[in-house]
């Protein structure tokens, strides 16, 4: 078995706490998720819904399988559903609900509200505070500058009942686990708070660039949450660098940014440096991107952002623009509970693997394999504790939390890569059902299918249907786009759709595509979507491709996304047009009909 064991010595007193406590919770994975189920089901052991499965005040891990069905979120949506209207029985968690944390994963095409408690924010604040003295045993003096991030809130919402929804990172950095934390000196940032809680998005990143900018020698780390976040601040500096060199020659703040709070930090901050300005000016005025990040900031030693999963696609432009840095994939988490960090954070994204800290929540696994048949209530499914996993395997995640999510199916799908103790170490392999994702958003193929039906409708006047579709995630600019592949059969040749009917398909597209998408459209991290219509017979010559390198005729379905180089030629040498949304989808922080969001 690969089991690793003990990590390298520690740095600070500090750490060798942080390490203490990860080396305890791994080598006994077992007996503490043993504790964990019983504490979170004898606190939960009055909530109406654990009542239902009349598990008599038993907290084992035998009767709670037994009796506890496995759930999707839309299993859950009535009781959310009450919650979110104001119930405040405990139908879920015996502790009040605190909030509700909107997930990037949709549900009838708007997003997944997660209840949370308010202790949740010290068991998150507890994994984040795992990943520094890691990060110490790897990269030296990381206390002798800063940490320049691009940490961004979002806007919120109310439930009809008074409760806020909104996203967790929006809801820790409002917290005053976040704003009040004690100094670190291995945890201090280029942006000041103000800065990351202003809720322009805008105003909030000029901000941040500009203190970056300012100090860039201290900067020893350059991260954002995703590796889409990354990308889009260096488009930012891209398309603004020449009001940074201004502000920095001159010392005085653009005054597009209005916020009062962030003009007062920055105040403190912004002092005229011409000869900074004049460095910023040489670096960014050829236009000439490669290895931006390592010239403007020297020191820094690695990229803090998440390049597993769909973020895979932009390590190539990470690498491009940071000159080869390493990435630093350091955790897991969601909006339904926090997972784990990666104990070697600077190994190379494609050997990443997440170890579960087993004091977070308790874990099940149901195994996966593609072929099999889908959970039915008839034959219970047997789930895999944390302790039993092998290695190889592949699992989706299941989670019961303190919060009152009992059995849920996460959806996403880890591989056993190897124990570090006694605790499973994974691989991220994917997302269930996703088939695109640029930035936050994940769309799947049923929304997919649902936007090419609702656009082709604009298309029955020119007696035209849509034949076969691909799709591709195209990421090669920033902000990346989908590409949608159309083979048209166009009856009446001479009443074929013009230029303006197929852009206006790809606008219908995009508003008939889930409310995370439309935010990440209207926010700019996703750009318009693009159709490309291929000749025909196309899509007979990618199933004859297909068949060339050994599929079966019989099970032959097409690709509803595609990815693999010689594949994407063959379409792209098949083009035969190319439209664009003219326009941006309708979106605002209010779901599109209030029974959405809670139905
Ligand atoms: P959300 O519910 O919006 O917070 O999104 C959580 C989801 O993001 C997880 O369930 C994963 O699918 C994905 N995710 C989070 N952390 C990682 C990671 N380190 N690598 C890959 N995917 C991740």
């Amino acid at each position: 078995m690969a089991v690793d064991s003990t990590l390298p010595s520690a740095v600070s007193e500090n750490d060798a706490k942080a390490l203490g406590f990860i080396e305890e919770m791994t080598a006994n994975v077992d007996s503490v998720q043993e504790r964990i189920l019983g504490e979170i089901l004898s606190r939960n052991a009055q909530t109406e819904y654990l009542k239902r499965f009349n598990l008599n005040g038993a907290t084992d891990r035998e009767t709670f399988k037994s009796k506890v069905p496995v759930v999707t979120y839309e299993d859950l949506q009535p009781e959310i559903q009450r919650i979110a209207n104001g119930d405040k029985s405990p139908i879920l968690s015996s502790h009040p609900i605190s909030e509700f944390l909107t997930s990037s994963g949709t549900s009838a095409g708007e997003r997944k509200l997660m209840p949370t408690i308010h202790e949740e924010l010290d068991r998150r604040q507890l994994l984040y505070s795992l990943l520094m003295p890691v990060m110490n045993l790897y990269v030296p003096g990381l206390d002798k500058g800063k940490g320049l991030y691009f940490l961004f809130i979002k806007a919120e919402t109310k439930t009809p009942g008074g409760l806020v929804a909104r996203p967790v990172l929006t809801s820790y950095y409002k917290s005053q686990h976040f704003k009040n934390r004690p100094h670190d000196p291995f945890n201090v940032y280029t942006s000041p708070n103000q800065t990351i809680l202003c809720p322009d998005s805008i105003q909030s990143m000029y901000a941040q660039m500009l203190c970056g900018l300012i100090m860039r020698e201290e900067v020893l780390r350059v991260g954002a949450i995703f590796a889409s976040g990354l990308l889009k601040a260096i488009r930012f500096l891209q398309v603004n660098w020449k009001q940074f060199a201004h502000d920095i020659e001159t010392g005085t703040l653009n005054p597009k940014v209005t916020d009062p709070s962030v003009r007062e930090c920055m105040s403190k901050v912004l002092k005229p440096n011409p000869e900074l300005a004049v460095f910023i000016t040489k670096e960014c005025s050829e236009e000439k991107w490669e290895s931006i990040i390592t010239r403007i900031w020297p020191n820094t030693k690695y990229l803090d952002v998440i390049v597993t999963g769909a973020m895979a696609q932009y390590i190539p432009t990470l690498e491009y623009y940071s000159g080869g840095l390493p990435m630093a994939c350091t955790m897991y988490a969601s909006s339904e509970c926090y997972f784990g960090l990666n104990l070697k954070p600077m190994c190379e994204p494609s050997e990443v693997s997440y170890t579960i800290m087993p004091n977070m929540a308790y874990f099940e696994f149901l195994p996966h394999e593609s072929s099999a048949p889908e959970l039915s209530r008839d034959s219970p499914p047997r789930l895999v504790d944390l302790a039993d996993l092998e290695i190889g395997k592949e699992y989706e995640l299941i989670v019961t939390t303190y919060a009152g999510l009992c059995r849920y199916r996460v959806g996403d799908i880890l591989r056993v890569t190897g124990f570090y103790n006694a605790a499973p170490q994974f691989r991220f392999i994917r997302r269930k059902n996703v088939l695109l994702s640029i930035d936050f958003d994940k769309t799947d193929e049923s929304e997919l299918q649902q936007a090419i039906e609702n656009a082709s409708i604009l298309l029955k006047e020119y007696n035209t249907s849509v034949v076969e579709y691909t799709s591709y995630a195209d990421t090669e600019d920033i902000p990346g786009h989908y590409v949608i592949y159309w083979e048209l059969f166009v009856k009446d040749a001479a009443n074929a759709p013009t230029e303006e009917v197929l852009s206006r398909c790809c606008f219908e597209m995009e508003e008939s595509l889930n409310v995370v998408y439309r935010q990440c459209r209207v926010a700019d991290s996703i750009g318009p979507l693009e159709i490309r219509v291929v000749i025909n017979g196309t899509f007979e010559e990618l199933m004859d491709y297909a068949i060339s390198r050994g599929a079966s005729i019989n099970q032959y379905k097409v690709p509803r996304c595609v990815s693999f180089t010689p594949i994407m030629e063959l379409l792209d040498s098949r083009v035969v047009s190319k439209h664009f949304s003219p326009a941006l989808p309708h979106w605002s922080p209010e779901p599109r009909s209030h029974d959405a969001i809670i139905a």
